[in-house]
């Protein structure tokens, strides 16, 4: 080969390598290119991705949440901050659409907690959660709601101005121009095909990006559904009839029950009888133990319950550390045994951890201790709070009351002091007056008892009022009332308002009718006598020796100034000092044969003058609002 075509030969390959070169630079030029938008590709990918990822675990959230059965609320908290905070929106929140006697309303339900509701909540000066928010017909929501589907409005003030029109609309144009929301995007949501309310979420753009419809659509129906989920089981709450806990029947059970048993019990003319339990000291066994042993004290309680009650008693908790049992068929008498056995196999339990753990127990019977329901349960209670006063761990039979049952007692006292021989009264008035107590069937008792107290106080004071009784038992028992005294009290107060001065039947005629001074051994003389008189009246009379202290003392000065025992202040029982101040105001408007009666006006001034002497200044006070209420 000659030089030449060696030397072609040799450009020819320096060509070839050249061009090879020059074409895989090209190559690694486009490769290099690809490369870079392949990245980009990957990069926008993962974005889609991990929002994706994001929504998907936004969801995931969300579900795991329903499924954990927590209130509704809670539930739609969490998803709205989730949503919120996850996908970058601005706010989000759940409305809900409500009716009132005044019409539709609407309230926020839920929110996302974060710096824009903050802000706005600043400016309204208030939370809006916390307002009754206007529906408007001309608003997105009833748009969105009309239309069922997603709606994004960008005109942020209107929307805001529709739900809060009373607010200025200066303070409206503040919270949209300092705020980066662009849109409020509304979904309606709909549960058991109902209009239920809207899911919003404020976003910092102007338009829905691609695929944000359907995603917020799956989140609408989460939502739905977590709504729809607690409905059902509030549904399915209200039909239950045992409780959770224990597996006791519950409270909704036991009324419907005891309804029937009522029905039954009267029908066939049989008793049956109620145990109500109380757990003593829960509060220390949660305080000292944690919850869960309070727990377990609530539990034990119902195994007792279980283990002991017959198969037709009925057994339910009827809240906290509450319990009733009914015994079909059952007296007072078998009752008491059975609360009793329940009693003592409690406390022979022991617990882990708490040791052994005790209950109080009252315990009513139907038919027995009255033939009205609500008292019976009443008394129960009554009784359960007896045994904790009486200090816990034991059985308390109701006392039995009655409407009459202060009148029967009553009725029974003048009949008893009518029958006595050492009495000095008229045969004949006794003998109509013992005839007027028998009578009584046709009678108001009450009118009948006023009538005999009348008539028995003439007898020792012919200036006494017929009617003045009555009136004096009505304003001690108004009294007695504002001072919240308990039933009982009331009761024994009305018949010692009936007999406090009983003793005076007792005193010499000249003393009672003179119409000159008395002499100081006179006054002291009538001071004591009645007091003694009535013990010696009453003393006998064995039901009613709770009546004789308030008859006792209804002398005795709230200064220790009285008499028969010179005690004071809070010693007095609170019915003697009743008994005391509307016997002086009596007295006061009644005349007397050695002067005129006064006005109610001057006797009030009177009563004043001594109060924090004869009478507390509670009493007095309290005395003088229910007298002018009258005047
Ligand atoms: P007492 O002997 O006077 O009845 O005292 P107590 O502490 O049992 O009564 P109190 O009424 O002061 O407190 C009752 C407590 O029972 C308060 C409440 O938190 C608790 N409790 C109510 N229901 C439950 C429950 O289901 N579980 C637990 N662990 N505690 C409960
Ligand atoms: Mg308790």
């Amino acid at each position: 080969m000659s030089f030449f075509d060696n030397l072609k030969d040799i450009y020819r390959k320096v060509s070839e390598v050249e061009s090879a070169i020059y074409h895989n630079k090209q190559d690694y030029l486009e490769v290099y290119e690809r490369n870079i938008q392949l990245e980009k590709e990957i990069e926008e990918r993962t974005k889609e991705l991990n929002l994706a990822n994001k929504r998907m675990l936004t969801l995931q959230h969300i579900w795991d949440m329903m499924n954990a059965s927590r209130p509704l609320q809670s539930v739609l908290e969490t998803i709205v901050n989730n949503i919120q905070g996850e996908l970058g929106y601005l706010h989000c929140n759940i409305i809900k659409k409500c009716e009132d006697e005044k019409g539709t309303y609407l309230t926020v339900l839920a929110q996302s907690n974060d710096d824009s509701i903050k802000r706005v909540d600043k400016l309204i000066k208030g939370p809006i959660q916390a307002r009754k928010l206007i529906y408007s017909k001309d608003s997105v929501y009833a748009k969105a709601e009309e239309v069922r589907q997603i709606l994004l409005t960008t005109d942020i003030g209107e929307t805001l101005k529709s739900v809060i029109p009373e607010v200025p609309d200066e303070t409206i144009e503040e919270v949209v121009e300092g705020s980066p929301s662009k849109s409020i995007i509304t979904v309606p949501l709909f549960t058991r095909n109902t209009h239920f309310g809207w899911f919003n979420v404020f976003s910092s753009r102007k338009e829905l990006t691609e695929g944000e419809t359907d995603f917020l659509t799956i989140f609408a129906q989460q939502i739905e559904m977590a709504i729809t989920i607690a409905d059902l089981f509030e549904e399915v709450k209200s039909q239950a009839v045992s409780d959770s806990l224990t597996g006791l029947y519950n409270r909704r059970y036991f009324e419907e029950y005891l309804k029937k048993e009522v029905r039954r019990a009267l029908r066939q003319k049989q008793p049956f009888s109620i145990i109500g339990l109380d757990l003593d000291h829960l509060k220390e066994i949660n305080d000292k133990y944690g919850h869960a042993y309070g727990d377990l004290a609530i539990k034990t309680v119902a195994n007792v319950l279980k283990k002991n009650a017959r198969s037709i008693d009925t057994a339910a908790r009827m809240g906290g550390e509450e319990f009733n049992v009914i015994l079909p068929g059952v007296e007072s008498e078998g009752a008491m045994v059975a609360a009793e056995r329940m009693r003592k196999a409690l406390e022979e339990e022991k617990l882990d951890t708490i040791g052994n753990i005790t209950a109080s127990i009252g315990v009513a019977t139907f038919l027995e201790h009255s033939d009205n329901i609500e008292d019976i349960l009443e008394l129960t209670d009554q009784a359960m709070y007896q045994s904790k006063r009486n200090g816990r761990n034991q059985v308390t039979l109701a006392k039995p009351i009655s409407e009459t049952s202060w009148q029967e007692i009553a009725i029974n006292t003048f009949t008893d002091i009518l029958s006595r021989h050492n009495i000095p009264i008229n045969p004949e008035i006794s003998e109509e007056l013992k005839s007027k107590l028998k009578n009584t069937q046709n009678e108001i008792p009450k009118e009948v008892l006023y009538s005999v107290a009348d008539i028995l106080t003439q007898t020792y004071n012919p200036l006494h009022h017929k009617g003045a009784i009555k009136s004096k038992v009505l304003l001690a028992v108004s009294l007695a009332k504002r001072f919240d005294l308990p039933k009982d009290d009331i009761d024994n107060l009305r018949i010692a308002m009936l007999l406090y001065d009983i003793g005076n039947l007792m005193l010499p005629q000249e003393i009672l009718q003179k119409t000159t001074p008395l002499t100081e051994e006179e006054r002291s003389h009538i001071k004591e006598h009645p007091i003694i008189a009535a013990r010696e009246i009453l003393q006998p009379i064995s039901y009613i020796q709770d009546i004789i202290p308030i008859i006792e003392h209804h002398h005795e000065n709230w200064d220790g100034s009285g008499y028969p025992s010179k005690m004071s202040k809070d010693e007095i029982p609170m019915t003697s000092q009743i008994i005391l101040i509307v016997d002086a105001y009596f007295a006061l408007t009644e005349p007397r044969a050695y002067r005129a009666e006064l006005t109610p006006k001057q006797a009030l001034e009177v009563i004043k003058q001594d109060a924090g002497k004869k009478w507390n200044n509670a009493l007095v006070q309290e005395f003088i609002s229910l007298i002018d209420h009258d005047i």
